[in-house]
């Protein structure tokens, strides 16, 4: 009784104190100032942060001891814990990290001719329900603050600097709706593409959404160059509501007109991302010519997704030859279109199969 009220109080205090990583580089600034410290020694911290990789406010030398114990009394530098690293035979990397409230989400790195790519976990859980996504199985349960996704590239970071590689790519694909923590994902954008901060390029970013209509015209009004996609998979309001009921609040039509300003405003090109599912759900020819219709005028790229198996899960994978000619259907449209090479499907890493843990009881 009494170890579990002191572990309560414990928690309470570890979950005041903010990340560290949820600090962009003006707001460390302002709290300097606020602390009676100079400001410069925000990019010092920068440093030991995103260059150093410090697991310890103490080993920032170059701070005096009372910053040092100010920045520990005042933020978390550590907020994940690696519980597992598995590795697939294709070299793609699955982390799962416990979170200090003692929920969990997974991480992967996906190795590419052009570099290494993280996809990063928005949420704990996530609440937009497709009907084939096993991220969305228990629900929601918590958005990440801004660190905690920030943490996620650097510990992922921090693992391949023994090999001396690095993180060049990220796509924000792993658990969660972005769009629905919209703040805490713009702040950590602005972190990991800042030069002092992780400086992964913005046009080395994507991110990608089940479709929040409002979010997409924000985002389209924060005019960057980041890549964007959005999860379509279908090529009529009917099926898309049948697979996503997020399609029943947000109609494909008014999606379309989302994309269409987000393109106009942005000059850049969208891309949808179309999981095919077997059994003629949506990946027949005719199917493709629809598509082909509703995306034919607009400057894009279509991203098909072989679908993968996820128990709870009825799905099933459209054949190699179905594939094939879905995507000559919409070449012959004239719309680019690729397949998407399967990561990481053996420790089941792939899209999709990403599922927030429930961790509590098996760690206490
Ligand atoms: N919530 C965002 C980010 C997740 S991205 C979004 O929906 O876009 C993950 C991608 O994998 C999405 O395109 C999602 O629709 C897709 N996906 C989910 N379950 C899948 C499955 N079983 N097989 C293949 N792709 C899947």
């Amino acid at each position: 009784m009494v170890q579990a009220v002191e572990r309560k109080k414990k928690e309470q205090e570890i979950v005041r104190k903010p990340s560290i990583y949820s600090m962009e580089l003006d707001q460390l600034k302002s709290w300097l100032v606020e602390n009676g410290e100079k400001p410069f020694r925000a990019e010092q911290i920068y440093k030991w942060l995103y260059e150093q990789r410090v697991a310890e406010f103490d080993e920032m030398s170059n701070l005096s001891k009372a910053l040092r114990e100010k920045l520990t009394e005042s933020f978390s530098l550590t907020t994940l814990e690696t519980i597992i690293q598995q590795t697939s035979k294709d070299g793609t990397i699955k982390f799962l990290f416990q979170l200090q409230d003692g929920y969990s989400i997974e991480t992967v790195l996906m190795r590419h001719e052009y570099g290494n790519s993280i996809c990063v976990t928005t949420q704990v859980g996530c609440r937009i329900g497709c009907t084939f996504c096993a991220s969305t199985l228990g629900g929601l349960k918590r958005n990440l603050e801004a660190g905690e996704i920030v943490e996620q590239v650097v510990k992922v970071q921090k693992a391949l600097d023994e090999s001396g590689e690095r993180v060049s790519h990220l796509v924000i694909m792993g658990i969660g709706e972005p769009f629905d923590n919209y703040d805490a994902m713009m702040s950590f954008l602005r972190t990991i593409n800042h030069d002092k901060g992780l400086n992964i390029g913005a046009r080395h970013i994507t991110v990608s959404t089940s479709g929040i209509i409002p979010k997409i015209y924000k985002f389209a009004d924060e005019k960057l160059q980041i890549n964007f996609a959005v999860s379509l998979h279908a090529p009529n309001n009917e099926i898309r509501s049948k697979l996503m009921p997020i399609n029943k609040a947000y109609k494909l039509p008014d999606l379309m007109d989302a994309i269409r300003y987000y393109v106009d405003k942005t000059g850049r090109r969208v891309t949808f991302e179309y999981g095919l599912f077997g059994s003629g759900v949506n990946d027949q020819v005719e199917h493709a010519e629809e598509l082909a219709d509703l995306i034919g005028d607009l400057k894009c790229h279509v991203n098909l997704i072989p679908v993968n198996y996820v128990p709870e899960r009825d799905f099933v994978r459209t054949e190699k030859d179905q594939i094939f000619e879905f995507e000559r259907t919409l070449k012959k449209r004239g719309i680019n279109v690729t397949i998407r090479r399967e990561q990481g499907s053996d420790i089941d890493a792939a899209c999709g199969q990403l599922r927030a843990k429930e961790r509590k009881e098996e760690t206490r």
